[in-house]
């Protein structure tokens, strides 16, 4: 008998386990629009020239070495990755008030942030948006920290719900720390605007709440970098503490090499010093130290402004492909006539739109269409193409009649 006979078997995960099932699929209908990950108009994954260029350049060059990088990461990373999220003339920069750290993707960094947290801040609560990002409530409950939700989206208006989310931010903890999402929020795509920010900022100042920033969708949003970094921009402006987890995942297409940052804003250069040395007694034990080849085809890129540009234009590619299928799943709607509003596919913003569709009608698009997402109605915009917009439309036409 085995000492393992009495583990039970765990649920397959909700978003990844999309994938799993649309793999067993056979249908040559079948579409997967689960997977958080950008797909050609040909439905099939993007490696960036410039990312390309970049591997070249690294493979060519004799004298370097695989060596361990400090537990902290690639420094010439962790200072272009601030800047990146900052901007290049953040006065917190400029000041040394930042550390950052290179981490194992958005998910990594968001641990080590939590981890240190749960160590050393007073108060280990952390709110997080109603709905969000399903890993988060894990990744922080694992870490130490105590988990609350504030009010986010109003299903009645597939927006923002704006008063709930002052109202529990108001009512939270006084110094409790915060998640928000940069830009793009997933699942819903709905974001506050530059006025809404501006009185989220000031609320949470005024409560001493500590902003946690995680931007795993900069410059996929809108195709600007610097607009979706505003948000976070906002808060480093006045000269309060603020944490941004940052990924190369979905704007470098970097999603197997794990490359991310955390960056942490504090007051002074002293303090940022000593929140970095604790930083590493986080780190040391959980994976000693971060993986070399993602991070440094990061580094190649952002210091050469060459391709730099080059990355900013491929970026901009992406997000417009993703935005002209929002246009079309929304003019296919409107062609078939299907019953209701879908504006929101057009107002929502990034990878994701959270269509408004049922577990019920989720399930059936499957079972009749073979169309797969996950059962909260998210739809990755990125996993469409014009090809496969009509059968979409036809699906979520007769599901809703
Ligand atoms: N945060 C959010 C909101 C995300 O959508 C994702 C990716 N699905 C991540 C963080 C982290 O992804 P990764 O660890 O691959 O960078």
């Amino acid at each position: 008998l085995s000492v393992f006979s009495n583990i039970a078997q765990a649920p397959e995960d909700p978003i990844l386990g999309v994938t799993v099932a649309f793999n067993k699929d056979q249908s040559p209908l079948k579409v997967n629009l689960g997977v958080g990950a950008y797909r050609t108009e040909e439905g099939k994954p993007l490696v960036l020239n410039v990312v390309r260029k970049a591997e070249q350049l690294l493979v060519n060059d004799q004298s370097r070495v695989k060596e361990y990088l400090p537990i902290t990461g690639l420094a010439d990373f962790n200072k272009l990755s601030a800047k990146l999220i900052f901007g290049a003339d953040s006065p917190a920069i400029q000041e040394s008030r930042v550390t950052t750290v290179q981490c194992l993707s958005g998910t990594g960094s968001l641990r080590v942030g939590g981890e240190f947290l749960a160590r050393h801040y007073h108060e280990r609560t952390i709110y997080i948006p109603q709905p969000t990002w399903g890993n988060h409530p894990k990744i922080f409950t694992l870490a130490g920290l105590s988990v609350k939700t504030y009010r986010y989206y109003d299903p009645s208006t597939r927006g923002l719900n704006f008063q709930g989310l002052l109202e529990d931010l108001t009512a939270a903890t006084p110094g409790a720390i915060v998640l928000l999402h940069a830009c793009a929020h997933n699942p819903t795509g709905v974001d506050p605007t530059v006025d809404q920010w501006e009185q989220i900022r000031r609320l949470m100042r005024s409560k001493g709440l500590l902003p946690f920033f995680d931007s795993a969708y900069q410059g996929f949003a809108s195709g600007s970098l610097d607009a979706d970094a505003q948000s976070v921009r906002m808060f480093v402006a006045d000269g309060g503490e603020c944490f941004a987890a940052q990924s190369y995942a979905k704007n470098m297409g970097l999603y197997g090499e794990r490359v991310g940052a955390l960056s942490i804003v504090c007051k002074s250069a002293d303090v940022a010093g000593r929140v970095e040395s604790q930083l590493k007694l986080v780190i040391r034990p959980m994976y000693s130290n971060p993986p070399i080849h993602g991070a440094s085809i990061v580094a190649t890129i952002l210091k050469n402004s060459e391709m730099y540009n080059e990355w900013t234009m491929e970026l901009k590619a992406m997000a417009d492909r993703i935005i002209s299928m929002r246009q079309q799943l929304f003019d296919a709607l409107q062609t078939r006539g299907t019953p209701g509003d879908w504006s929101h596919i057009i107002k929502q913003i990034g990878m994701f739109t959270f269509t408004g569709l049922n577990s019920e009608q989720v399930a059936f698009m499957t079972k009749e269409y073979h169309i797969y997402m996950t059962s909260d109605g998210r739809i990755s915009m990125a996993g469409l193409s014009s090809r496969t917009v009509p059968h979409l439309a036809d699906a979520i036409h007769v599901a809703v009649t």
